[in-house]
């Protein structure tokens, strides 16, 4: 867990409820527990965070079906006052997907001009649920994965998969670029959520998002392609790969997931 003091003011946090849930105590608890840097669980403050009594902390929960404007609009009001003892203050929308449009739309204007001292961690199992604007503005942390190592991905291979997401290739372009992939030592799923974060960088410069471009080595690149796709594909495009992510766990058949993703990407009109 990274220290979180001058760090983004919001968090999609993907994966089921209960682990979304652990992760966002834990990055409340990086925010403001009185230790430096990492949280140590135990002070008073790591301590009340967990069990839900720490007064900068904020549960927000779905009525029912949905998450209405009402619900939103309170939360920025109180995010716009300073925390009451911490050092910031944390939201945690939990199925954050469930909010109408309208919440969404009115949370996105605090989004863009975030109170210094305030957190927003949005936990959801499908980002496709939520606005593509409101994923351009928020960091994208997946916890659905099984593996967190992180392997440099070669060059050649990064190259080869700007190109899938460049090049809109044909079916039999499509078989190549699969025996290709399978071919590389990385794990699909790294390869994948490498995918979805060009993607992402995609919807920040499509968004004119003020959020970070993970990718920075590619940013012409991005910058030049980004005319080709609408924010509503490239968040589809994102969502398709987080669950192909999930595929590779269940299956282990690298070279069927792939030949599945591409062909999804294909006809989602992405690639
Ligand atoms: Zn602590």
């Amino acid at each position: 867990m990274t220290c979180m003091r001058n760090v983004f003011h919001a968090y999609i946090l993907i994966g089921s409820e209960e682990e979304t849930t652990e992760k966002a105590l834990e990055l409340a608890q990086a925010a403001n527990c009185n230790d430096d840097g990492l949280p140590c669980g135990f002070c008073d403050c790591c301590r009340r965070i967990r069990e839900g009594s720490h007064p900068d902390l904020f549960h927000v929960f779905p009525d029912g079906s949905s998450i209405k404007i009402e619900k939103i609009r309170n939360v920025i009001l109180s995010a716009s006052q300073p925390p009451i003892e911490g050092r910031r203050k944390i939201y945690v929308i939990h199925e954050a997907g469930k909010m109408t449009q309208d919440a969404q739309n009115t949370l996105l204007k605090t989004l863009e001009d975030p109170p210094t001292a305030s957190i927003f961690l949005l936990l959801t199992q499908n980002i496709k649920n939520l606005l593509p604007t409101v994923v351009s503005r928020c960091q994208i942390l997946d916890y659905s994965k099984l593996d967190e190592s992180e392997i440099p991905i070669p060059g050649d291979v990064k190259e080869t998969l700007m190109d899938i997401i460049f090049s809109r290739p044909d079916l039999s372009k499509i078989h190549f670029y699969v025996q290709k992939l399978t071919g590389t030592e990385i794990d699909p799923d790294v390869l994948m959520e490498f995918m979805a974060g060009v993607y992402r960088d995609l919807l920040v410069i499509k968004t004119k998002s003020r959020a970070s471009i993970k990718n920075r080595e590619f940013l012409n690149r991005l910058k030049e392609q980004a005319a080709k796709f609408s924010p509503r594909a490239l968040v589809a495009a994102i969502d398709t790969l987080y669950s192909q992510i999930e595929a590779v766990k269940s299956r282990g058949n690298a070279n069927l997931v792939w030949f599945n993703l591409l062909l999804r990407l294909q006809e989602q009109e992405v690639i």
